[in-house]
């Protein structure tokens, strides 16, 4: 699939996400935050034979009310690799940022601009970095500087002069950012065939699920992620759709 070119859609149409890259690197905040948006896309991804790693700025530790931060980053951790594994990804990395309070900084950026050096991805795919959500609801500063710093170390990445210490070859590969979550939604990938893995992806967090309670909307795994897929796909022929903001690089 390549992309369609804008003109033969309608306006609000969602447009065929890229497919001429090979390896992507997830750069996201917490655990749990690519099960809530982009991985059915990758179960799709990685079923057609592309490569995606995941690194998560924290473990999550401040995540489940009733837990102990030491006692839930472990288990957040272990689910995340559980969630990783059924959307077939088998490399997750965890930076051990502080949970809650991401600072956007240097120590970040030199951070996701190694881990990208390490990874030599085409495609660099984000959580929501804006201050809204769809709808609009307020982001939090996690989400919000963890994706930022995600984009902006694409560029550090290919700079050899920048973050040099590392000793790590620039990597000046990444093609395009493609960011879940966004208010600005301007590509889809068709998540037909894996839509139920999704489901079970988000449920293997069953500790953060079950901390959230039974009345939170964002405990009912199948009800959200379906519901997503079918409001992306609205705007895609109908089919269910993770919708992404393409960025280019
Ligand atoms: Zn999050």
């Amino acid at each position: 699939m390549t992309t369609a070119p804008a003109s033969t859609l309608s306006p609000g149409e969602l447009i065929p996400f890229p497919d001429d890259w090979d390896r992507a690197l997830a750069i996201v905040a917490h655990p749990d935050d690519l099960e809530y948006g982009a991985a059915a896309a990758i179960a799709a991804w990685t079923a057609a034979g592309k490569q995606v790693s995941y690194l998560l700025a924290t473990r999550g530790e401040a995540g489940i009310d009733g837990l102990a931060p030491d006692k839930a980053a472990q288990i957040r951790e272990a689910e995340q690799h559980a969630s990783a594994a059924l959307v077939g990804v088998t490399s997750v990395e965890f930076l051990g940022h502080r949970d809650g309070l991401i600072e956007y900084g240097l120590p970040l950026r030199g951070d996701l601009t190694a881990a990208i050096r390490r990874h030599r991805p085409h495609l660099v795919v984000t959580f929501n970095h804006h201050d809204t959500w769809p709808g609009p609801r307020w982001n939090t500063p996690d989400h919000r500087h963890t994706g930022r710093a995600a984009l902006d170390a694409i560029g550090d990445a290919g700079n050899r002069h920048l973050f040099a210490d590392s000793g790590l070859e620039p990597w000046s590969g990444v093609r395009y950012a493609a960011v879940a979550g966004s208010p600005y939604a301007s590509h889809a990938v068709d998540v037909t065939a894996t839509l139920d893995t999704a489901v079970a992806s988000l449920e293997a967090h069953r500790a953060y699920l079950d901390g959230l309670g039974p009345d939170n909307w964002m405990a009912d795994a199948r009800t959200l992620i379906t519901s997503m897929a079918e409001q992306a796909g609205q705007r895609f022929g109908g089919r269910p759709a993770v919708a992404f903001e393409l960025l280019l690089y």
